[in-house]
């Protein structure tokens, strides 16, 4: 059995707003919409990654079957009820890796000094944040202002066992 940790992920089309919730949790998710189901499969192969969706019909696929390619079919369409599925079936640990990746690219973010991100911000983020990090690709730099603490309450909420 791996370790819950190095769980890696291909999101379907049809649960794309999933994928931003593992990629907060800090898990490796890469999600395409150019991609069909075939090329799902052959990126989960060749690349160790679990696919999610809402499809029954990769459950009949033969990579699937064979054991080859797991597959993970989230029951709601609610992206909550779907985080929590995944949380709960897979052992997710939704506590350690917050906001260490970005939700766009699926880049492993860098931590930058406050100084750097100076003229990047806005004033106000400047003065009252401590901490930033920057994606690498698309550059876009992070801090744990309204929308992080948004997602930490949902998060929170779901720890919880609110619905
Ligand atoms: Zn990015």
């Amino acid at each position: 059995m791996e370790s819950e940790a190095s769980w890696k992920f291909i999101a379907d089309s049809n649960v794309g707003r999933l994928a931003r919730w593992l990629r907060l949790l800090g898990y490796d998710t890469s999600f395409s919409k150019d991609l069909d189901d075939d090329g799902i499969l052959r990126v989960a192969l060749a690349e160790g990654r679990l696919v999610l969706t809402r499809d029954t019909h990769f459950l009949r696929r033969h990579l699937t079957t064979s054991g080859h390619v797991k597959v993970l079919l989230l029951r709601d369409d609610r992206v909550r009820e779907q985080l929590r599925q995944a949380v709960q079936e897979l052992g997710l640990d939704w506590r350690s890796g917050r906001f260490s990746r970005c939700l766009e690219c699926n880049q492993p973010l860098e931590e930058r000094d406050k100084e750097e991100v100076r003229s990047l911000v806005p004033p106000y983020v400047y003065k009252t944040q401590k901490e930033f990090a920057r994606c690498p690709d698309c550059r876009r730099i992070y801090w744990q202002g309204t929308h992080w603490q948004r997602m930490q309450r949902e998060l929170e909420a779901l720890e919880m066992g609110e619905g």
